[in-house]
């Protein structure tokens, strides 16, 4: 048995790694998770199945058991969740990686680390590749994930240098698909929720700023290519995301057509530090991983659709 650690198992992009990983009669899975922005629904169907657990765990609190391979998830991710409270933001991403690489390091357990786009912060560079070192306002609204989720970097990139721990770093880029948090906030689900229930789609700004948005199926593709990578062990970090890329705008107009839905549009203030462009630059996880996603944007919406569609019907 391949004993796999996923924190925050319950989460959106976490309970896809579960799914993909009880595939395979030779894992057993402990998700840590606090519920604090996951969910029960997510992981239900791996309850009974002899070969998962739910450990309701916070992640800034040390955790002593053996793993052979660690995904480390655990964290508010998006914008509206993790500002909520900004400082245990910052504490899940520097006290839960640090505690979970000392597990890493104490078992010699392979660890991934799920880091983010929001280490470019607001990129100057139109393509974001692995080398820019990014633009990134240390005491900005978004400080506390992106500095956060930089020091967990570091401090992956430290225990490799300092004690030979395997840690492999994948920095994501906007992922989204069935199980979103239908309240977290995030640009895909609220256009997708107002336009099914008919309410007005809140553009931020002139809706100009761009996103590249990537399906969680094949987010979790890279991932486990990453993770299973043996060839050379390549640690990254690696841009995991869809380089199709569309203005916030269009993505509200294409989700109006695909709902047919007649919501109406109404522009809100741009929220401090919302990055005007991001792209990710995927060459290198092709090379390292060969690995490129294979959902279109247009195919990827309609799944999603779908679900929040059976969600919102009593
Ligand atoms: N956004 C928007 N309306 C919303 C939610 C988000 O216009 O109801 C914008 C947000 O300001 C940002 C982009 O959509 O420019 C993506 O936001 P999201 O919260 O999904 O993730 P981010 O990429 O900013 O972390």
């Amino acid at each position: 048995m391949n004993r796999v650690l996923v924190t925050g198992g319950a989460g959106f992009l976490g309970s896809h790694v579960c799914a993909e990983l009880m595939k395979s009669p030779d894992h057993f899975v402990t998700v840590l998770d606090d519920l604090s922005t996951g969910k029960m629904e997510n992981i239900a169907p791996f309850l009974d199945s002899g070969r998962f657990e739910l450990i309701r765990w916070d992640v800034r609190q040390p955790f002593d058991r053996p793993f052979d391979q660690i995904f480390h998830a655990a964290c508010p991710a998006s914008p509206e969740a993790y500002q909520k409270s900004p400082t245990s933001t910052t504490k899940t991403c520097v006290l839960g990686t640090l505690n979970m690489l000392e597990l890493a390091k104490k078992y010699d357990a392979k660890i991934l680390q799920f880091s983010t786009s929001e280490v470019y912060g607001n990129p100057l560079t139109p393509l974001q590749n692995e080398s820019y070192f990014g633009n990134v306002n240390p005491v900005g609204v978004r400080s506390c994930y992106d500095e956060g989720k930089r020091c967990a970097e570091s401090l992956c990139a430290d225990f490799a240098r300092e004690f030979g721990t395997k840690v492999k770093i994948v920095r994501i880029f906007n992922t989204y698909g069935p199980h979103m948090d239908i309240a977290d906030g995030r640009v895909v689900s609220n256009f997708i929720v107002q336009s099914l229930r008919g309410e007005p789609i809140t553009i931020h700004g002139d809706g100009s700023q761009t996103r590249s948005f990537c399906y969680a199926d094949d987010m979790v593709s890279g991932i486990l290519r990453m993770m299973n990578d043996t060839a050379d062990d390549f640690q990254g970090p690696v841009n995991l995301g869809n380089p199709e890329e569309i203005r916030v705008i269009d993505l509200a107009r294409k989700v109006l057509g695909m709902t047919g839905s007649s919501s109406r549009l109404v522009y809100k203030a741009l929220p401090g530090d919302d990055p005007i462009q991001r792209r990710p630059d995927i060459s290198l996880a092709g090379e390292k991983l060969n690995w490129k996603p294979k959902v279109s944007l247009d195919e990827g919406l309609e799944k999603t659709i779908r679900y929040f569609r059976e969600l919102l019907t009593p």
